[in-house]
Parts: structure tokens; sequence; C-alpha cells
């Protein structure tokens, strides 16, 4: 049976959930306030499957991975535009560690794809600063997040199906087998609000531990090789000389405001291994929606059976979205089990 559901937040998650319930012949509004606390704007759209001091692989990223970016054609054959581009990323050796997590894992048949070749200290000439050497994350990318947004922002619109306000908790009425909101019953409402799931009185319960970033746009009088560079810190390329760079994380305050001694930090961090003349040109800022697990949270209230969540996709909205959103249709439409570990029954029972 055809739904009518609510979303709540158009960021990558109410995005991503809302065309799959379209494509499947479902009716929805989503409500989103132009996007005032949107983290899905401030990302830098990197598509990144080793992070971290130990190059951790990306969870579940064989499976993850090859979803997101087959949904990222999807759209591009949809819309007639290019979203993600194949990238190179120079992952440059920060400490020996490092250099002995590269040798274990660089020799593990099933990691091989991801963990690419060495190069050593020098290969980048003078602009970046390789002095331990380097080696190439393969399989990642980047996405133009910013376009792919503005392209499904205008579709819902054009459709009827997005309304730019603010929700207020205030004027849902949860009855029992539907919920009403303006006069109009739904069968379901989703929030996909981001980091102000916090305040949410259905799910502010849940452990949040999110993450304040920002980051900067950059032009540069000479080209960077044409990869993302990466040592914790990261310099993204997305046109002519231009490269996003980042990004901060505080868990203190919670906001989109930039600030100065966010953009003095990342000048000072990219400062360190990126030795070229820039100018700044935009800075940005976000709140990665994150649990204390650092897995998304999918689900439905524990007493309102039809106001649920899909939220939670820390720093790997582009990797996570669109796999995930997948997941949370079949569980809205088939009742098709969430994996335990996304589930918000793992913080219940
Ligand atoms: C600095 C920074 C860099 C990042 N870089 C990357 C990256 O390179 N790669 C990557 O994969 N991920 C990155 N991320 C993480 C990524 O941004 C998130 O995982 C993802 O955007 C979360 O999407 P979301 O839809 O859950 O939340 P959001 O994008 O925050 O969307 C929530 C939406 O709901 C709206 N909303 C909330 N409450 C209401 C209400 N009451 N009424 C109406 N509307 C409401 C908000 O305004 C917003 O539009 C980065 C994040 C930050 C902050």
């Amino acid at each position: 049976m055809k739904k009518k559901i609510l979303i709540i937040g158009q960021g990558l998650a109410g995005s991503f959930l809302a065309w799959n319930l379209l494509e499947e012949g479902h009716s929805i509004l989503i409500v989103d306030d132009r996007h005032t606390h949107c983290s899905s704007l401030a990302a830098a759209g990197m598509v990144n499957p080793i992070t971290g001091k130990r190059l951790v692989l990306s969870q579940r990223c064989d499976e993850l991975l090859p979803f997101a970016k087959n949904v990222y054609q999807r759209f591009e054959t949809r819309f007639n535009r290019k979203f993600f581009e194949s990238k190179k990323i120079i992952r440059l050796f920060r400490d020996a560690q490092e250099l002995s997590e590269w040798d274990k894992k660089s020799q593990q048949p099933h990691l091989t794809k991801y963990y690419g070749e060495k190069k050593k200290a020098g290969t980048w000439g003078s602009l970046i600063n390789d002095q331990l050497g380097s080696f190439f994350i393969e399989q990642g990318g980047y996405c133009r997040k910013l376009d792919l947004l503005n392209c499904l922002t205008h579709y819902f619109h054009e459709t009827g199906c997005l309304r730019f306000q603010t929700f207020h908790y205030d004027n849902l009425k949860i009855l029992d087998d539907h919920v009403r909101w303006n006069n109009q019953d739904f069968s379901q409402i989703i929030f996909c609000e981001g980091y102000l799931a916090q305040n949410n009185p259905w799910f502010k319960w849940l452990p949040f531990n999110h993450a304040k970033g920002e980051i900067l746009e950059l032009t540069t009088r000479n080209p960077l090789p044409d990869a993302v560079i990466s040592c914790g810190k990261w310099c993204v390329p997305f046109g002519k000389n231009k490269y996003m760079v980042g990004s901060t994380y505080s868990w203190d305050h919670f906001d989109c405001q930039t600030s100065q001694a966010g953009r003095q930090k990342i000048l000072d961090a990219i400062g360190e291994f990126i030795h070229v003349d820039f100018e700044v040109v935009h800075q940005l800022a976000g709140v990665r929606p994150i649990l204390k697990d650092l897995n998304p949270a999918l689900g439905q209230h524990p007493e309102y059976p039809h106001v649920k969540i899909f939220n939670g996709l820390a720093s790997k909205g582009l990797i996570w979205g669109p796999f995930y959103a997948r997941q949370m249709t079949d569980y809205l439409i088939n009742n098709i089990p969430l994996d335990a570990q996304v589930n918000i029954t793992r913080f219940t029972k």
C-alpha cells in the first residue's frame, strides 16, 4: 500500500531517503528550514575509505562504497550532471606507527585494493611536505555534494514535496495509527534533522556525541597534484586551483557559525604539509551528527511506532548515507529488519 510520509530535514539523510520513497511511488512531504543547521552543506565532499592514525578501513566498505558510487551514478544519469569524481588520495605518513600500519595492511589480500602504492619521501616535490613518504589510498574520491543537494532541493521543491519552514515539535499530533501535522495526516514521521535531534522530545535521549567542524575554501596560484592530500587534515581539489581544506573537531559548542579560531587552526595545520600561496575565499561550519558508538541511528521510537529517526551519519555521510537510506526505506515500506548495529533498539535493550 502506498504511504504518505513526513520527513523533517533535507540534508543528505533526508534527501536520500525521500528520493527512495518517491522512486517507489510513495507520497512525501519534506520540511526543511532552508538548511539553517545543515552539516551536509559544510561537508568537504570527501569519500575516503581509510581514516585515522591506524589507517582503518571504513566499516563495511566493500559493501557501502560501491553502493554509494552506484547511487551517485544514478543521480548523474537522472540530472545529467557529474557528481562523483574518482580521485587518488595521497596519504602522507606522519610517523613510524603509520608506516608500520601500512606495511601490515597492504599485505592483506582483501585490503590491497584500498592500500595502494607506497611513494618515497620527496615524490611530490617542494609543494607537499612528504618527508616520511606517502601511499595512495585507492577507491576514494570527491562528491560534488553541493551540486547534488541543489539538484535535489530544486527537484523536491518543483514537485511540491518540499516545504521551506521550521518544524515545531508542539505542532505534531501523534495518534494511534498515524501522525497529524498542519491539518494533514501522515502514516509516519521520519526525523532526519542532523545534530538538532538533540532537542527532539522523542529522541533526545539517544547518546549523541556530535562534533562541530569548520572548513575553508581556497584558491592557489600554482596547482597541487590532482588528488586529495590527506594526513589527518586534508586538501580536496574541486576545480581549477580550487581546494577545500579542513577540518576542525570540537565537542563542546554546537552551532553553524564560523570562527577566527577555527580558521587559524586549519591554516596552521595545512601550512605543515602544503607549501603553496593561497587565498581563503570561503569558510563553512557545521555539526556532524554523531552517536557515542559511532554508528548511525535508525529506527522507531520505543512507544510511538509512527515516529522514526534516520540520523548519526557522523563524518561519513557520503559513504554511509546512500546505503542506510536504502535500509531505512526497506524497513519503512517492507518491514525488513534493520541491522542491529544501527537500530536504535541497541540503546534501549
Ligand atoms: C566540517 C565538516 C566536514 C565534513 N566533511 C565530510 C566529508 O568530506 N565527507 C563525508 O562523507 N561527510 C562529511 N561530513 C559529515 C556530513 O556532513 C554528515 O554526515 C551529513 O551531512 C549528515 O547529514 P544529515 O542529513 O543527517 O544532517 P544535516 O546535513 O545536518 O541535515 C539536517 C537538515 O535538517 C534541517 N532541520 C533540522 N531541524 C529542523 C527543523 N526543526 N525544521 C526544519 N528543518 C530542520 C537542517 O537545517 C538541515 O537542513 C562533514 C561534516 C562537517 C561538519
